[in-house]
């Protein structure tokens, strides 16, 4: 099996590790990468814009309409909503929050899913979410279910923010992990769990550059095996 076509599932919850590892991987192996949160953070963003409830169904579906999402194929894609560069707007608390109301909307998922189905036609990529390995791309080579300790997600984030100069207390930035990780855990469609043919690794004790060389691991047992 050619590296270069594979498709591999990244799912978990927020604050697991699944971006910078889906990030690594896709550099290392060559493959797109792909941010389905940040496709969620967009339509939800056009709410927030316009003043409507990510979760009134009726409401979203007017912003579905009149939404145009488009992702960069960049090392770190940049995100577009009808040609603004949304990429950095998206990754506040409140939209963060939004994104998670309106990610329960059937509407919404079989609208997003549609796309990303299109984005990883052909292979080639590198796709992380939470519902990747289970309804986006259920035949992917390759399936990951990255997990870890509230504090430790919790602690990750916080040191994200302070990077960037936010103040965010690690208190508040948990119990926001647990609302989200709930309502993503909890909702009807498409909830939050791992594939039953993922591989799932708790990365709580894990740094980046191991998690990078046990997803690797993996990409070579699987490549070696298929040749
Ligand atoms: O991954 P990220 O934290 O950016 O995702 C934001 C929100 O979008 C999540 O809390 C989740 O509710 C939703 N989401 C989803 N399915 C995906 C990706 C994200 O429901 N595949």
């Amino acid at each position: 099996m050619a590296r270069r076509s594979l498709t591999i599932a990244i799912d978990g919850p927020a604050g697991a590790g699944k971006s910078t590892s889906a990030q690594d991987l896709a550099q290392a192996l060559g493959l797109r990468y792909i941010d389905t949160g940040a496709m969620y953070r967009g339509v939800a963003w056009a709410a927030v814009q316009e003043g409507l409830a990510p979760d009134n169904r009726s409401q979203v579906r007017k912003i579905l309409s009149r939404t145009r999402l488009t992702l960069s194929d960049e090392k770190r894609p940049r995100l577009f909503v009808n040609g603004v560069d949304a990429s950095l707007a998206i990754r506040t608390p409140q939209v963060s929050q939004a994104a998670s109301r309106l990610a329960t909307v059937p509407e919404v998922r079989t609208f997003l899913v549609r796309a990303q189905r299109v984005l990883a036609r052909g292979g080639g990529v590198v796709m992380e979410g939470r519902d990747i390995g289970t309804v986006v791309l259920p035949n992917a080579d390759l399936k990951f279910f990255l997990d870890a300790s509230v504090e430790e997600r919790a602690r990750r984030r916080w040191k994200e923010l302070r990077a960037k100069g936010k103040k965010d207390s690690l208190r508040s930035i948990a119990s926001a992990i647990r609302e989200r990780d709930l309502r993503d855990r909890t909702r009807a469609v498409s909830p939050l769990c791992a594939s039953p043919d993922a591989v799932v690794l708790d990365t709580t004790h894990n740094s980046r550059v191991q998690v990078k060389r046990l997803l690797l691991d993996w990409v070579r047992r699987k490549t070696s095996r298929a040749r």
